[in-house]
């Protein structure tokens, strides 16, 4: 950036002027400008109009292009240390990979502290990456990340597939303290009685409540049939009872089992989606329930791509979401961006973009404060440069680098930098 103090000593206010200023939930600008005043937008528009409403205001002209800080809505952190998860054949199922996981927990034997560290490099790459806000996910209660630079949001997911481990698990939350936020994991490793349990308690405390859904085809097999890998792992795991196929699951398949548990809500975060109905779909955007894709983990678990233009058409945009480093090559939403660009080419690139900002602001209930650029959302977002961005002739050239490009050279904030 290149100051021009107007000799208004009020650093905390200016005007940033960039020949591109991606607003998200409005039109893109060329010779844009974003008026910021402590930590809050306070205009946003093209540059000879701010410049005329505020005069007084020192100016901080940019290079690059103005947008949001990402949104990561699926992330666990905890997993960062375990590194990429590779089953040991080519063909083996989703099964085969989770129990590799857990081999690989398991035998690594690792400390909370080294979990910890692992985690919080994560976070600071994160952050390097332009994400302002994340959903985490974990099976143990980390420290609290109050001090990161990332806004985390953090549930306590919760596994019990059998009856007794059901019960087991709603007793434990005698002593679990009212601030941890808890979640379940999906509809074939945490049973009916307890996403009930769960989902009562993110009601009645106004979290939110995020599962894997339909992320395999063999979720569907065992809740309806009693079929599929999940029933040797569950065997395997001595956690296998009359739990499943669940009884009474109808026509609507997995999505309508929990329209009858009553969990679907506008505070529910369905993650994955890769094997909804057409039907389903409509239940989900009917019921208000948010949905977040994780195209990089879907491929590198080949598990199939997630109807992205369906989803759209039914009026929901979705999150995006990087899930674990253990399902994934690299955890980063560019990367993620670039995979849906290729794997849907019938979708807009400004879609793609509003999925990895405004969608996940959205999805956590955050989109005051992230996920645009419009008065009072916070004044934290992005000044990305890179040579891809030179020389852009028009907003569609643009975006279509911006989801196609990966990450940028330069990533900066603009609050950062006053
Ligand atoms: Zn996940």
């Amino acid at each position: 950036m290149i100051g021009q103090g107007s000799g208004n000593s009020n650093k905390s206010c200016c005007l940033y002027r960039a020949p591109w200023v991606v607003p998200v939930s409005s039109p893109v600008l060329q010779d844009g400008a974003v008026v910021v005043d402590d930590n809050r937008i306070i205009a946003v528009g093209p540059y000879h109009e701010l410049a005329r409403r505020f005069p007084q205001l020192p100016l901080v002209s940019c290079r690059g292009v103005l947008l949001p800080a990402l949104v990561n809505a699926h992330i666990h952190l905890e997993l960062s240390i375990l590194g990429s998860v590779h089953p040991d054949s080519p063909n083996s199922s989703m099964c085969d990979w989770i129990s590799a996981l857990l081999q690989k927990r398991l035998a690594a034997n690792l400390s909370k502290e080294d979990i910890e560290v692992a985690a919080a490099k994560t976070v600071i790459d994160q952050y390097a990456s332009g994400v302002g806000l994340m959903l985490d996910i974990g099976n143990q209660s980390l420290q609290r990340r109050d001090a990161t630079p990332i806004e985390i949001i953090s549930l306590l997911e919760m596994l019990a597939p059998s009856q007794k481990a059901q019960q087991a698990v709603i007793a434990s939350f005698a002593d679990l303290p009212n601030d941890i936020s808890v979640t379940g994991h999906s509809p074939y490793s945490t049973g009916p009685d307890l996403l009930k349990f769960i989902k009562e308690r993110c009601r009645q405390q106004e979290t939110i409540f995020s599962f894997h859904l339909a992320e395999n085809e063999d979720e569907a097999l065992l809740l309806i049939h009693g079929e599929g890998c999940f029933v040797n792992f569950l065997k395997q795991r001595g956690a296998w009872d009359k739990t499943y196929p669940v009884q009474g699951i109808d026509s609507r398949g997995v999505v309508g089992y929990l329209e009858d548990l009553n969990l679907l809500d506008a505070e529910t975060l369905c993650v994955h989606c890769v094997h909804l109905t057409d039907e389903e779909i409509r239940v989900v955007a009917g019921a208000g329930a948010h949905i977040c894709l994780c195209p990089g983990s879907n491929r590198f678990l080949s598990v199939g791509t997630a109807p992205l233009g369906k989803i759209l058409a039914a009026g929901v945009l979705p999150a995006l979401g990087t899930d674990s480093i253990a399902s994934n090559t690299v955890l980063d939403l560019w990367q993620e961006m670039c995979i849906l660009r290729q794997e849907h080419p019938n979708v807009d690139s400004a879609s793609i973009l509003a999925m990895a900002t405004l969608g996940g602001a959205m999805a956590l209930h955050r989109e005051a404060d992230y996920g645009s650029l419009a008065p009072n959302r916070s004044a934290s977002f992005l000044h990305i440069q890179g040579k891809e961005y030179e020389g852009v002739g028009d907003t569609r050239q643009l975006l279509d680098r911006l989801v196609s490009c990966g990450r940028p050279e330069s990533i900066s904030r603009v609050q950062a930098e006053l």
